[in-house]
């Protein structure tokens, strides 16, 4: 295993760059120090869905049950619904073994609770990232408060507007989806008694609505996708009125449950959709990228956490099977061989899951669409839920192993 004595920097403390250090701590058995930007970490005051494949990481590193117990299990699986909410399939929530199942978690949980498994000295606040080179003695990097260091690696964390990706050669345009979300909590006490508590996709009109449980279940997440070009024209995101939500979705063609929870809406705030096409490396020498850094893709999979979080899991993996700070490089390199593969799949289908529920190009023919619908639930669960990204790693530390002694 690589020297307990290598120090690793990991810029961000986001969920990616906070699942990373307890993944590198616990696996791989490294010193990591983590730099973020922020006076103090935190998140936005809106839900994010903690899927199977994420679970099962969080499992392997000893902190899923304190996640849990902070977020909210559906009773069962979600559905996705026409514009009246009738149903027009159900919605995968659990993998095929049934040992993991969606947990709906109020950003601002998730991320006390990824930081309670760091303990506070690894962490410097204020501490934003300038700059990144490679230097014989190492990685030196860089922050705007003028504190300089040298690390033997260094992990990107840093976000869509990552500042290490350009470290390793990659400089993507983003790209605007034409789509805003506005974003959200409502008091389930607010909410009739016999609220379903799963997860609800209401799709109609080139735009769709979700709600699903969070905190305990004293909270409902929502995430409104509205057709806009806001967004080209200024800031990414912003405060927003309820009424212009709520003219959204107004009228006889949607339905009146739905109007019914837009009502207990008393704050939400707009956030434009951008992503990335995948990147063509991540990796170079003793740097590497980690989450929306190296993969920014758009929600409509609920999946962006969830891969950060199985990055972490095969960042650790290959780390530990490097033998010194030399093979770094060669850690890194494996890593991003096996995780690009699988987070490009999933950028491209985050797009065609949105245009699906909001029935663009090719989804217009509603009958086909939720024809499309159906069968995707299915891939779902076994190709995105079923997956074990510490196996999946094993695996090919396995075959490199057997390349290597050829
Ligand atoms: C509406 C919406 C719903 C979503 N729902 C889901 C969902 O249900 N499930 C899911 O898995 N994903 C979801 N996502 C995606 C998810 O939010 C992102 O993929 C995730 O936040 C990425 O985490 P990250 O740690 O990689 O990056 P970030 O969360 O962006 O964290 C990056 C961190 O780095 C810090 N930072 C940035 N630049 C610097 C610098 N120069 N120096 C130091 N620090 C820096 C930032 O302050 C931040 O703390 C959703 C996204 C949206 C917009």
């Amino acid at each position: 295993m690589v020297s307990q004595n290598a120090r690793v920097a990991i810029i961000g403390g986001g969920m990616g760059g906070l699942t990373a250090a307890i993944a590198l701590t616990k696996i791989a058995g490294v010193q990591v120090t983590v730099f973020e930007q922020a006076s103090q970490l935190g998140e936005v005051g809106a839900g994010v869905t903690v899927a199977p494949n994420a679970a099962r990481v969080l499992d392997r590193l000893g902190v899923l049950e304190g996640i849990r117990s902070a977020g909210a299990v559906p009773d069962g699986h979600g559905v996705y619904q026409n514009a009246m909410g009738e149903i027009v399939t159900d919605a995968a929530w659990e993998d095929s073994a049934k040992n993991y199942q969606n947990i709906g978690m109020y950003r601002p949980d998730l991320i006390n609770a990824l930081a309670s498994n760091v303990p506070a000295e690894v962490v410097r606040l204020g501490h934003r990232l300038a700059s990144v080179e490679t230097v014989d003695a190492g990685v030196r990097v860089e922050f705007e408060n003028g504190v300089e260091d040298v690390f033997d690696a260094v992990i990107g964390a840093d976000g869509i507007h990552s500042v290490v990706r350009q470290a390793v050669g990659q400089h993507p345009e983003p790209v605007y989806s034409g789509y805003i979300v506005y974003r959200g909590v409502v008091d389930a006490s607010l909410l009739p008694e016999d609220w379903p508590m799963i997860s609800q996709v209401w799709m109609g009109d080139r735009r769709h609505f979700m709600a699903y449980p969070l905190q305990q279940r004293k909270l409902f997440n929502f995430v409104a996708g509205i057709p806009s070009d806001r967004p080209l024209n200024g800031p990414w995101s912003g405060p927003a009125e309820v009424s212009e939500l709520a003219a959204e979705f107004a009228g006889d063609q949607w339905d009146p449950k739905l109007q019914h929870f837009i009502r207990q809406i008393d704050k939400t705030f707009w956030w434009g959709l951008f992503d990335h096409d995948p990147l063509t490396n991540w990796s170079r020498g003793a740097i590497t990228l980690l989450g929306d850094a190296a993969h920014t893709m758009l929600p409509h999979q609920g999946q962006g956490v969830n891969q950060a979080i199985e990055d972490s899991m095969a960042l650790a993996t290959f780390l530990a099977a490097a033998d010194e700070i030399a093979d770094i490089p060669e850690a890194f390199r494996r890593y991003t061989a096996v995780r690009m593969q699988r987070t490009a799949i999933l950028q491209h289908g985050s797009r065609r899951a949105g245009a699906m529920f909001d029935a663009q190009y090719e989804f217009a023919d509603l009958d086909k669409r939720d024809a499309d619908i159906r069968v995707g639930r299915d891939f779902r669960r076994s190709t995105v839920f079923d997956y074990d990204a510490q196996k999946v790693a094993e695996q090919a530390l396995t075959r490199f192993r057997k390349v290597q002694f050829a």
